[in-house]
């Protein structure tokens, strides 16, 4: 049943008008609210007419035209003041408070992309350390190993990187989240390939060490 029909359904005029605190006699007159009405001159049952003014109509009107609402809200009104069920009714939820909510979300989408960061960047600088020992140029080697080379170019940058995510401010680590994010996808990429071609072994670097003690922004603990 929609709104409208449940209403007038389960309502009948008489019960909403002495509900607002018009004065019903026992032969259903009342005085009428919507004219200057001495003595009772509406007729209120399922319906409501009055002899007076001619107003005339059923307990949505009634309730419309008592307090100037809509027909729609006059519906709405008398439903939640009769507490009537009708298809449509959002069932009642605890208020949510959606600037917390979508604070924490924020927080913890930040935090996913912080860990992320992390981890891919960890991985790149586990490989730098490997590339580091294992292309290391022979006396007999006329060029170095682009590998060996990107390792020494990239190594103390990357763990600089890692420290700053361990150790530093909300505000650093933020940045660096936002700068190297575009970067994530390929690295994460290369390193999977490296790792999946077996010459990566794990290294318990003094960084790993540092990783356990790792702390979140003060606004995440919960
Ligand atoms: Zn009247």
């Amino acid at each position: 049943m929609n709104l409208f029909e449940a209403v007038k359904d389960s309502i009948p005029t008489i019960t909403a008008a002495e509900h607002y605190g018009i004065e019903v006699k026992r032969n259903g007159m009342a005085c009428c609210p919507f004219h200057d009405d001495r003595t009772p001159s509406m007729k209120v049952d399922k319906r409501f007419h009055c002899f007076g003014c001619q107003e005339d109509g059923d307990v949505i009107d009634f309730v419309g035209k008592l307090f100037d609402l809509s027909p729609k809200r006059a519906a709405e009104k008398l439903a939640e003041d009769f507490g009537v069920q009708y298809d449509g009714l959002q069932p009642w939820r605890p208020q949510k408070r959606p600037s917390v909510i979508s604070k924490l979300e924020a927080a913890q989408e930040y935090r996913k992309k912080e860990n992320r960061c992390y981890r891919v960047l960890c991985g790149y600088f586990h490989l730098l350390q490997d590339w580091k020992e294992q292309y290391a140029p022979q006396p007999s080697d006329e060029e170095w190993h682009p590998l060996f080379c990107e390792a020494l170019q990239k190594i103390d940058y990357v763990e600089y990187l890692l420290d700053e995510l361990i150790s530093g401010t909300l505000e650093e680590r933020t940045a660096i989240v936002k700068e190297k994010e575009k970067d994530l996808d390929r690295l994460e990429r290369r390193i999977t390939g490296f790792s999946a071609s077996g010459k990566i072994e794990p290294h318990r670097s003094g960084i790993q060490e540092k990783m356990r003690g790792m702390r979140y922004p003060e606004e995440l603990a919960m």
